[in-house]
């Protein structure tokens, strides 16, 4: 395996939602050659959601996990299901236009609504809840956070509640913001139980999951194959779903659109469960909340009254040094009263980020898909991202399309040279952020 997968191992230790629950046990590797219509490489949200949209279709699918289901990305995120897009607006409009600018919006609010559905359907109890707060921490965030949220309703109708100054302490007790804005789409779950809500619906509709099972090499060809280290896939559709782990495998797999995704590491830590009165007193609206820095602050309580506190980011494959005494200084200066407060938890994870931080999904010859580049808005928008290629294998491509029309270009200095410049890049805005 890859050294990024390998350190990413490292990463996960001790995630808040690992010790949560109690995974069901591991499902075997794939030993033989096996056939289905679409082998699907990737046990996250991602490919989970296209198993699920698959099946449903009728289709017979395999899916190769090179570790547990949701052991990525999936399982140990903010659990912040967030309307839009990383990239913004901007960027569709730029490139496909306001109508199409317009559809992709309303598919970010059908991601949310499909994950809904889905959750209902599959009865997957995980800590759904709604609400959101943008928060700024500056005058020059907050006429920033002002005019954005001021372009977003009117543009595509996203109506929010602001709150300035002092007012900000209502919505939520920390000294550090002087704007907020409330928002009633977006909200926030517990990832790993929905992924592993998604796992079960899949193994019920037929799919078959292997578990520690890397897809080693593609052969392309009019009948795919994928070489695991016991086995072999044959298929007529391949779905390269492996996030930001999938550069590791890049020169198997997908050499080409490796250099168009950086992993990002970026951390978070759960302190120890907090008394409900004060968790309602700190944000009585039970939202998520991030604020609008270029290297942000993310933060949400878990249903057992832990803050769940997520930001720094490190372009190293390396978890950085000091990690949770830095990570709960950070949180100290948005909650001085919890500076007392122990933290039980630290982990991470990457993000598979893109130049232009909008989602990058396309295909390879005629019947390989891949979904990569959701740039930290994964969490609702993997799970329209499976639909969109089920469709598209189906025959119905249009809404897949809209997506794979935008260019995405790759990281400058390819693969040794692409983390230093976009380190450079981002200490000037992080430098701005302090401005
Ligand atoms: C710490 C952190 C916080 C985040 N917070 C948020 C948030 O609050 N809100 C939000 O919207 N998004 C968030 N994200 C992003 C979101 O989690 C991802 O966009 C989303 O989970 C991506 O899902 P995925 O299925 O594409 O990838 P993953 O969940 O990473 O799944 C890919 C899977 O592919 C497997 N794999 C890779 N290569 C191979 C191979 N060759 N063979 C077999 N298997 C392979 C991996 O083991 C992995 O399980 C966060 C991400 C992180 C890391």
């Amino acid at each position: 395996m890859g050294s990024l997968l390998h350190s990413d191992t490292q990463l996960k230790d001790h995630s808040y939602y690992e010790a949560s629950l109690t995974r069901p046990a591991p499902l075997g590797p794939l030993a033989g050659d096996v056939y289905a219509d679409v082998v699907v490489v990737g046990g996250g949200f991602a490919g989970l959601s296209a198993a699920i949209e698959l099946a449903q279709r009728g289709f017979k699918v395999v899916v190769l996990e090179a570790d547990r289901v949701c052991s990525g990305a999936s399982g140990r995120n903010g659990g912040q299901v967030i309307v839009g897009y990383a990239s913004g607006q901007s960027e569709f409009e730029r490139q496909l236009g306001l109508p199409a600018a317009r559809q992709v919006w309303d598919m970010s609010l059908a991601a949310i609504d499909l994950m809904d559905a889905r959750i209902a359907q599959w009865g997957i109890e995980c800590e759904r809840k709604y609400g959101y707060l943008y928060v700024a921490d500056s005058a020059r965030k907050a006429r920033a956070l002002d005019a954005d949220m001021d372009a977003m309703d009117k543009a595509y109708g996203l109506p929010t509640d602001r709150a300035y100054g002092a007012g900000v302490r209502a919505m939520i007790d920390s000294p550090r913001y002087v704007a907020c804005a409330y928002e009633q789409r977006s909200g926030h779950v517990h990832p790993l139980k929905y992924g592993l809500g998604l796992a079960r619906a899949a193994l019920t509709l037929g799919v078959d999951i292997y578990e520690g099972t890397a897809a080693l090499a593609l052969e392309p060809g009019t009948t795919v194959q994928l070489r695991t280290a016991q086995g072999k896939v044959r298929a007529r559709y391949a779905l390269l779903a492996g996030n930001c782990t999938l550069p590791a495998y890049g020169p198997q797999l997908a050499p080409s659109i490796a250099g168009r995704i950086m992993p990002v590491g970026t951390y978070i830590v759960a302190t120890a469960p907090l008394a409900p009165s004060q968790v309602q007193a700190m944000i009585p609206s039970g939202a998520a909340a991030c604020d609008n820095n270029v290297v942000l602050d993310y933060f949400r309580f878990s249903q057992d009254a832990r803050l769940l506190f997520g930001g720094r980011v490190s372009y190293s494959s390396r978890k950085p040094a000091r990690l949770q005494q830095r990570m709960a200084a950070r949180m100290a200066a948005v909650f001085p009263q919890l500076r007392n407060t122990p933290i039980a938890f630290t982990w991470g994870g990457f993000v598979d980020i893109s130049m232009n931080r909008a989602p990058d999904f396309g295909r390879l010859g005629h019947n390989v898909y891949y979904l990569q580049g959701f740039s930290g808005h994964g969490v609702a928008l993997t799970g329209l991202a499976g639909q969109l290629v089920a469709q598209a294998m189906a025959g119905e491509a249009s809404r897949f399309e809209l997506f794979s029309r935008l260019r995405h270009r790759d990281f400058p200095g390819g693969a040794l040279l692409r983390t230093p410049s976009l380190v450079l890049g981002m200490l000037y805005h992080r430098l701005r952020d302090y401005l």
